[in-house]
C-alpha cells in the first residue's frame, strides 16, 4: 500500500516536472561519463534527476545565478552513483549551495591538546553531515569529462558515506555485501596508496579514509580502468556497492 502511494506520488512530479524530455538529453549529451549507459539507464537516471531536483533545493551564493541547466547537470551527475541504489541513499538533508568559483572556507580545528587552530582553506566543495552539499561551479563545470576529476560524485558519495555517521570511508552495506571485505580491502588499498600514490589518482585520497573512498569513488565513474588497474579488489566491491559495472 504504502509502495503504490509512493510510486503514484512520483509520477505525478514526474508528470508535472516542469523539465522535457529533449531538456535532458540535452544536458546528458554534454556529459561524457553517461555515454557508457544503455538507454534504459539513462530513462532511469533522468527520472532520478527529475525527483532529486523535485526533494532539494538548489541555491547559488555571492549573488550566482543558478540556471535549469545548471540544476539538471548537479542532477545527473549527483545521481549517477546512486542509479541502482535510489534517491533514498540521499536523505536527511535538502540544500545544496553553488559558489560561482572556488570558495575560501573557515577551517577550524581543534587539536589533541584541545588547542583551536584558525585557519582558511581554498575548496571546491564541501558535505556537511545531515547539512547542505556545497560545490564551486567553476569546478563542476569541469567535471564529467572523463578525467578522473569529479566535484559533484566526490561531495555526494561524502553523502552517502554520511548515512550511517560520520565520513569515514565506510557507508552502510548494499544487500548481500561483506561488511569486513569492504573494511579489509579499502583499508589495504589506503596503507598502500599513503606509500605509492597511483598515476591518475588525485593524491588528495591520502588524506585520511573518508577522503579516499570519494576520490577513488571520482575514478571508479570518471577513468575505470584506471582504478581497475590500480586496485582491482576495490574496483570489485565498488562494482558491488553501487550495483554497477562502468567499465
Ligand atoms: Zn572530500
Amino acid at each position: 500500500m504504502f509502495d503504490t502511494l509512493k510510486r503514484w506520488h512520483e509520477q505525478r512530479i514526474l508528470d508535472n516536472s516542469p523539465y522535457s524530455k529533449a531538456d535532458w538529453q540535452q544536458v546528458a549529451g554534454h556529459i561524457a561519463i553517461l555515454d557508457r549507459l544503455t538507454d534504459d539507464e539513462l530513462t532511469k537516471l533522468i527520472q532520478l534527476a527529475t525527483l532529486f531536483l523535485h526533494d532539494k533545493s538548489i541555491q547559488g551564493a555571492q549573488g550566482f545565478v543558478v540556471t535549469a541547466t545548471m540544476r539538471q547537470s548537479i542532477a545527473l551527475q549527483a545521481c549517477l552513483p546512486i542509479l541502482h541504489l535510489g534517491l533514498d541513499w540521499y536523505k536527511g538533508w535538502s540544500s545544496i549551495i553553488i559558489y560561482p568559483r572556488s570558495y575560501v572556507s573557515d577551517n577550524t580545528t581543534v587539536d589533541e591538546f584541545g588547542i583551536v587552530h584558525q585557519g582558511q582553506q581554498h575548496r571546491s566543495g564541501e558535505a556537511w553531515l545531515r547539512g547542505p552539499v556545497i560545490l564551486s561551479w567553476q569546478d563542476v563545470k569541469n567535471a564529467g569529462v572523463r578525467d578522473g576529476n569529479n566535484v559533484v560524485i566526490h561531495e555526494f558519495v561524502h553523502k552517502l558515506d554520511m548515512l550511517n555517521g560520520r565520513a569515514n570511508g565506510f557507508p552502510p552495506m548494499t544487500k548481500g555485501m561483506d561488511a569486513s571485505q569492504w573494511t579489509i580491502v579499502m583499508q589495504a588499498g589506503f596503507d598502500d596508496f599513503v606509500r605509492h600514490p597511483k598515476a591518475g589518482i588525485n593524491s588528495y585520497g591520502a588524506t585520511n579514509a573518508a577522503e579516499f573512498f570519494a576520490v577513488l569513488s571520482e575514478v571508479f565513474f570518471e577513468r575505470p580502468s584506471v582504478l581497475k588497474e590500480a586496485y582491482p579488489d576495490i574496483f570489485e566491491v565498488m562494482v558491488q556497492f553501487f550495483g554497477q559495472n562502468p567499465l
